[in-house]
């Protein structure tokens, strides 16, 4: 087995739409960046890379790539996950924590475990996601930004038809 921990932050643009975990948050400011600008899961990317030590999202997604603006962070996730899956691990488990002052992550938090569920290869239940508040303090705590930690638990393939029946069962 093996872990990775991903950081991202992005400063928050509002003329863009808010995208969090592959999931649509409607009414608050989107994020800037070059891609959707999905902060959770650009830090669940990070993870997954460093759990395997492939890199970093910077690598292998640059940001001076121009077929990347404005790119659905889904696509790139699941592209993560298949160079992690092509070196032999599959997906344990998943925790993210969203630091923000706003928006709330509760209510949208099941529609951002589901989404990433799948893209992973694992249940539901495999994936957390909490928010918290960053106590008013620095740049979070003035609303200019957004940052997420995620850490990952990897696990080697040892057969892959057991891996393919867990996908195939959604679990
Ligand atoms: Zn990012």
């Amino acid at each position: 087995m093996r872990i990775g921990l991903g950081y991202d932050s992005h400063p928050f643009d509002p003329s863009r739409p808010l995208r969090l975990g592959g999931v649509a948050v409607p009414g608050h400011a989107g994020l800037g960046g070059h891609s959707d600008g999905d902060a959770v899961l650009h830090a669940v990317i990070d993870a997954l890379l460093g759990a395997v030590g492939i890199g970093s999202i910077g690598d292998l997604f640059p940001d001076t790539d121009p077929e990347l603006a404005g790119a659905d962070s889904r696509v790139l996730l699941a592209d993560a996950v298949r160079r992690v899956e092509g070196e032999n691990y599959q997906v344990v488990n998943v925790d993210v924590t969203v630091v923000a002052e706003a928006p709330r992550i509760a209510p949208h938090a099941k529609a951002m475990s589901e989404t990433m569920a799948e893209t992973l290869h694992v249940a539901p239940g495999a994936v957390s996601v909490r928010g918290k508040s960053n106590e008013g303090l620095g740049w979070i705590g003035r609303g200019e930004g957004i940052a997420v930690l995620a850490v990952v638990l990897v696990d080697s393939i040892k057969d892959l038809d057991t891996l393919h029946a867990s996908i195939r069962s959604g679990g």
